[in-house]
């Protein structure tokens, strides 16, 4: 199908933008490498997409590297204006990005309607906000001194997003770093680049100068590892897995850039038997069936007193089995398709490794049957009970619509299982019990905790995580600090300095 039909088919208005934004430009990578992005519903092609080289990295450094004196030193409340401009023209363009983005990564459309794009609107309108009230400190040091500190910019920052959230992680990326005053060389995944490269059309549109925001699709171990690399780079950020963010570090350490990680997780989603079991089972699926499941935070260990167990699996199953897959751009599907036919392989490979393990699939396991599902990337809602927290269903981040169920007898042994990773991002809890509530909050490692609730994010909130789950917190005042360096200016008011030397 030509572009233009596919277009039309999708019910897109404006032209899909194909091609890599340097320096205000939609341009051609230097040597017009290209790469396609499949429609994950059937593994057809959407687009070629210019696909960017170590040489388009350098120039989008260089544009990024002349922009960043003006733009450090704007206003903060002009450039916060800018972003402002943009979470409305993302309002504007709601429907259209909502249809790209389901189009590019398979999320229903209902989800990218009511979650992708206001949140993406909400974190450029929040640090559009922030831009010109975050600010320095002054410190009561000794008599004679006045000592005030200043929040200073970085400089070009590398920005890495994966291919889950592509137009969210564009926002939780882009919009502080821009607020602070850095400029933005960013890599969307390969596989999903289609809605970044709109945002940088629409930052164009709101104002934004030329090399500001540059946008280069481009192979993670090629461009990806050459902004991590780069010497004109003086911070990467990244979201993904924990071995590419290894590499990362590694590739870092030539001009010790700053870093920040966001990295994978296996989220505990621990239900206790005093727990609402209607709002429990329900807040569950949405921990890990939302997006496929295909979320950093996703609660993927469903762990269950044993009490309760029994009762809580039977109905948690049949809402699993009921939850309508289908078309991402049908307003009526509930789970679309993985985002590639890579990773749908990589889920279904877990499901033996379960199997092996002496797993029992409780629900799923396998592509759905429908035949006009059959050429898509499709996981039916899959629950494993396994043997021991020890397993590796239990132990390895899925990133699939598959949870693994564990069970605990008491707060003692559901502290220690839900503990017993490496991982520590997401975590979440349900109970009646205030104590039993905050007391397991303090005691999780995570960097984040829900009581009687699942996966809320919100841009004051700060987000990210600790052990192999990385470092560093995107979101509220916390990702102000993590794109500024802090400078300390010391001014002699009226102190009298003896000489030091006594001639
Ligand atoms: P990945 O390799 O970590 O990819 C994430 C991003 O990093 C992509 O933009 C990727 O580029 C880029 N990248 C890859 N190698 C790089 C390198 N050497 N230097 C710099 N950037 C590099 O993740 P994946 O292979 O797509 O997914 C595998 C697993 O990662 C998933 O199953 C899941 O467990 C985890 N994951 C976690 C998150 C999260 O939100 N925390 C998101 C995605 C994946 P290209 O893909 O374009 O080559
Ligand atoms: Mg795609």
């Amino acid at each position: 199908m030509k572009l233009a039909d596919i277009e039309a088919a999708a019910g897109l208005r404006s032209p899909i933008r194909h091609q890599l934004f340097i320096d205000g430009q939609f341009v051609d990578a230097a040597n017009g490498e290209t790469l396609a992005t499949l429609n994950p519903h059937d593994n057809s092609t959407i687009a070629e997409v210019a696909l960017a080289g170590r040489e388009d990295v350098d120039r989008a450094v260089a544009a990024a590297t002349r922009a960043f004196p003006k733009w450090a030193r704007l206003a903060a409340a002009d450039r916060g204006r800018i972003l402002l401009k943009l979470a409305d023209l993302i309002e504007a363009n709601a429907e259209e990005l909502a249809r790209l983005e389901s189009l590019d990564t398979g999320h229903p459309l209902k989800d990218s309607r009511a979650l992708d794009v206001p949140r993406t609107a909400a974190c450029f309108r929040y640090f559009g906000g922030m831009a010109d009230k975050f600010q320095g400190e002054t410190i009561p040091v000794e008599a004679g001194f006045l000592n005030y500190t200043l929040r200073e910019p970085v400089g070009v920052v590398g920005q890495v997003v994966p291919w889950n959230f592509p137009l969210m992680f564009t926002s939780w990326k882009m919009a502080p770093a821009l607020a602070a005053g850095n400029t933005v060389v960013m890599k969307p995944a390969e596989i999903t680049p289609l809605t970044s490269l709109k945002i940088a059309e629409l930052m164009a549109e709101a104002g934004m100068p030329a090399g500001v925001v540059n946008v280069v699709p481009g192979l993670g171990a090629v461009a990806g590892q050459h902004i991590a690399e780069h010497a004109g780079i003086a911070k990467v950020a990244f979201t993904g897995s924990t071995a590419t963010g290894r590499r990362i570090v590694a590739a870092s350490a030539g001009n010790l850039k700053k870093v920040q990680l966001e990295l994978g997780g296996k989220g505990a989603n621990i239900v206790f038997d005093d727990a609402n079991l209607t709002a429990a089972i329900n807040g569950s699926a949405w921990a890990i069936f939302h997006n496929q499941g295909q979320a950093c935070i996703a609660g993927s260990r469903l762990m269950l007193h044993e009490r309760i167990a029994d009762e809580f699996l039977e109905k948690f199953a049949a809402l699993a089995k009921s939850i309508r897959l289908g078309h991402p751009l049908d307003a009526a599907t509930e789970m679309g398709p993985l985002t590639s036919a890579l990773h749908r392989d990589r889920v279904l490979g877990y499901v033996g490794v379960a199997r092996e393990q002496g797993g029992e699939i409780i629900a799923g396991g396998k592509a759905p049957a429908a035949a006009e599902l059959a050429r898509g990337c499709y996981v039916e809602p899959t629950i494993v009970r396994a043997k021991s927290f020890k397993d590796r269903v239990a132990q390895e981040e899925v990133f699939g619509p598959f949870v693994t169920v564990l069970t605990f007898k008491d707060d003692a042994e559901a502290l220690a299982i839900a503990n017993g990773t490496d991982y520590g991002l997401g975590s979440g809890l349900w109970t009646s019990n205030v104590q039993r509530a905050h007391r397991m909050a303090r005691e999780l490692h995570a960097g984040m905790v829900w009581i009687n609730s699942y996966k809320r994010v919100n841009p004051g909130s700060p987000f990210g995580g600790v052990g192999q789950s990385g470092y560093g917190r995107e979101m509220g005042f916390d990702a102000m600090r993590e794109y500024t360096q802090v400078k300390s200016v010391w001014v002699n008011v009226d102190a009298q300095i003896p000489p030091w030397y006594s001639r």
